[in-house]
């Protein structure tokens, strides 16, 4: 029976050691806070960047939520982000993609001082990354290695494969096995014979954004699964495709007229070792990273220990 890795147990023992160095740091006067820059109305990143900030109320860090209007130019986008590198009071700076068309987000992630990077979008922070210094690692990434850990599975020495290569999730995903003494192959849509590579794999990384593209016949029996994949399934033959038989899923599919799909088939879930479940797997852990770059950017900005 494959082991279910809890991502939503995992995420809360991360917010609750978030919550407790904010109160260590709230006896050195320091207040870790972070602001969320929204630009418009896209429904998908309003709720994101609202359930970001209320984890900030949670855990007790500062917030502040900016919207500008869905017009802002990039030059009034670039005097926000200089003044909020200038605050005091910001350790951890959030731009919630996607920007509208005339806005140039390259420019603006690159003005981000890379000292409040907490997504680790920016070149210094990929930079720091990839040469093992410490900074601020994007926080899918940084939550998958944190999921293994936490639970005690091992990396070293293992065949790693990510499926994916965006700079989000699955490069820094690779860069943090490497480093974790993993033999890593990424592999992407120009691969050649992907499930020649998955097949190898004692853990697997999917992060490519199609519904159930690794499926049984591509894994190893006994593989680590950490599937990233979040995409939203509504019609009824496609449900069937994933989850014939899964009563408690369709019964909240007929409730709720739609249910999450990873990119990996719940088929190839039953032939691993270990695996992330989608919804309550990867996802729970970005916002709990996001919480944790921005304590350990303030730790960072003022010379503390992280
Ligand atoms: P991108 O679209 O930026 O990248 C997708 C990657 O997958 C690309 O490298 C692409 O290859 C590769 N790819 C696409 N199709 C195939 C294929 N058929 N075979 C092999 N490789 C393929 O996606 P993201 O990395 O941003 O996101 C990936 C998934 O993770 C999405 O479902 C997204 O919703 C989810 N996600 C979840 C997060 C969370 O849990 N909080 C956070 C971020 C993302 P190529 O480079 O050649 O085009």
């Amino acid at each position: 029976m494959a082991r279910v890795l809890d991502g939503t147990a995992i995420a809360a023992e991360i917010k609750a050691e978030v919550r407790a160095e904010v109160d260590r740091l709230a006896l050195q006067g320091i207040r870790p806070g972070l602001a969320a820059v929204l630009v418009g109305h896209v429904p998908a990143s309003e709720i994101y960047v609202r359930s970001k900030v209320k984890t900030c109320e949670a855990l007790g860090l500062f917030s502040e939520l900016i919207t500008p209007p869905e017009t802002v130019t990039t030059e009034e986008m670039l005097a926000l982000v200089h003044e909020l590198n200038a605050r005091q009071d910001i350790d951890g700076i959030l731009i919630q993609l996607p920007l509208p068309a005339q806005v140039q987000a390259k420019l603006l992630l690159e003005a981000v001082s890379p000292d409040k990077d907490v997504d680790g979008f920016h070149p210094v922070s990929v930079g720091r990354l990839q040469t093992g210094q410490p900074g601020l690692v994007p926080c899918t990434a940084a939550g998958i290695i944190e999921i293994l850990k936490r639970s005690q599975l091992p990396i070293a020495g293992q065949n790693a494969v990510v499926v994916g290569r965006s700079d989000i999730v699955g490069k820094p995903t690779a860069i943090l096995l490497l480093a974790e003494n993993a033999t890593v192959t990424v592999c992407h849509s120009r691969t050649r014979d992907l499930p020649s590579f998955t097949r190898r794999a004692d853990i697997l990384v999917v992060a490519i954004g199609k519904p159930a593209l690794v499926t049984a016949d591509m894994v190893k029996p006994g593989v680590t699964i950490l599937d990233a994949g979040i995409n939203r399934v509504t019609d009824r033959a496609e449900f069937d495709r994933y989850f014939a038989g899964d009563a408690r899923r369709e019964e909240l599919f007929l409730q709720k007229g739609s249910t999450i799909v990873g990119d990996v088939h719940p088929n190839a879930f039953a032939l691993a070792g270990a695996y992330t479940p989608v919804p309550g797997g990867i996802g729970p852990l970005t916002i709990a990273m996001l919480m944790a770059n921005t304590v350990r950017a303030a730790k960072l900005r003022r010379g503390l220990p992280v």
